[in-house]
């Protein structure tokens, strides 16, 4: 089969896939993204915050990605039913988007750039040069030659995989995370309540649109067992034992068809070997509650462009832009990890949970003043 050269492969057509592809498809490269399912992901993150929004917004892309999402500035928490404390986004406060409609909103600007992406193919073979990758062999027999490769191929990552770059992927063990669909009540569409118990559970429940609510639970694995794989009749019991305030809920919940979400940390010991880079999960994982994965990718993406773009083609000079520019970012990355650890580590405890909770990194993500109130 023949082989097809660019100037940027890459493999994954999530957040960070297409985001990085409509960058330097600006910039006039030649970009091939490689999917392997039959087009972007249906299914992942609802919340893009501040500093994703403000990326986006430097991109001409803000306006378009809130025009059919919702826009909420106050996320309210609860202990064992009571609230304990608020946090107010100012400035616009964060968008609710299902994931899908975000990256195809990206996808469609790709689209319109002349991104080329070659949809159910997977990546078979990744053949180097030292540490240069020469060629991507694909699935169903096509070659690529790029002159950078990016994995931006989610957490079980090929490209990693093929770099040998060290990982380490922790599952959070002690908490099962399910997430369901349902019908929008009132009580939901008012406000966003994640409510943790001292048992171990936590209930997330948030509008989606104006006729649907997305609803997380968390618990204990043995509880899981239990409860989603007998039947669960027993169910609306425990959530009614810590949530309050949204109890009109209650009647959409148990029917729901509860899905299983896989939830891991992911630390890797490189962004990077020569020509080749990875983004978004195939770089990092932290647990969902900071609610900051996509920022922080969209702002991996703009400076992964801009070292890629400024090389212009010089494996060399690309190599040391990277080391300066893209490495730094595991800085960012680990503290985020970190603090997502810490709030699963302490949620179930209430003086505990308050006193890890970094409205800084929860609010604004890097580098800016939070505004925390007592609720
Ligand atoms: C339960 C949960 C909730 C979250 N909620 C939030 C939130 O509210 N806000 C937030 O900011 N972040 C959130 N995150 C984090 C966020 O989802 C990620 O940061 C973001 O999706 C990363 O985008 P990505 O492009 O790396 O990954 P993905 O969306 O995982 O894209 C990877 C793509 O690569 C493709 N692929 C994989 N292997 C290959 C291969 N060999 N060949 C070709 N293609 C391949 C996959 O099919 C997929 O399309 C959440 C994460 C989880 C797990």
């Amino acid at each position: 089969m023949a082989t097809t050269s660019c100037d940027v492969a890459v493999v994954g057509a999530g957040l960070g896939g297409c985001f990085l592809a409509l960058l330097l498809s600006r910039r006039g490269r030649r970009v091939v993204v490689i999917e392997q399912g039959p087009s972007v992901p249906s299914a992942g993150a609802d919340f893009l915050k501040p500093p994703g929004l403000r990326v986006l917004a430097r991109h001409g892309l803000a306006d378009l990605a809130g025009r059919h999402g919702l826009r909420r500035d106050t996320i309210r928490y609860y202990h064992d039913g009571d609230p304990i404390q608020e946090c107010r986004f100012p400035d616009g406060g964060y968008l609710i988007r299902p994931y899908r409609d975000l990256v195809e909103l990206i996808y469609a600007s790709c689209a319109m750039e002349g991104v080329e992406f070659w949809f159910d193919a997977s990546v078979a073979g990744i053949a180097t040069d030292g540490d240069q990758v020469e060629e991507l062999t694909l699935t169903d027999g096509r070659r690529l030659r790029p002159g950078v490769v990016v994995g931006a191929d989610g957490a079980r990552s090929a490209v990693r995989e093929a770099l040998g770059v060290d990982q380490v992927m922790t599952p959070y063990e002690r908490l099962i995370m399910r997430v369901a669909t349902v019908p929008l009540t009132a009580g939901v569409a008012r406000l966003n309540r994640l409510y943790f118990s001292s048992e171990g559970w936590l209930a997330y429940l948030y509008p989606l649109n104006r006729d649907e609510a997305r609803v997380f639970v968390g618990l204990p694995p043995e509880d899981d067992r239990a409860i989603f794989e007998d039947g669960i009749p027993v169910l609306l019991d425990q959530l009614k034992k810590f949530v309050t305030d949204s109890s009109d809920a209650f009647d959409t919940l148990q029917p729901a068809h509860w899905q299983r979400i896989k939830v891991s940390s992911l630390r890797v010991g490189a962004y990077h070997r020569g020509n080749a880079a990875l983004l978004g999960s195939a770089a990092f994982a932290c647990h969902p509650m900071t609610g900051m994965g996509m920022s922080y990718t969209l702002r991996d993406a703009e400076i992964l462009a801009d070292a890629i773009g400024d090389a212009a083609g010089d494996p060399v000079l690309l190599d040391r832009l990277l080391h300066a520019r893209y490495e730094p970012r595991r800085d960012a990355h680990r503290q985020l990890i970190d603090y997502g650890d810490a709030l699963a580590a302490t949620f179930h405890d209430r003086a505990a949970y308050l006193a890890a909770f970094r409205a800084d990194l929860h609010i604004f993500g890097e580098s800016e003043v939070p505004v925390l109130q007592p609720a």
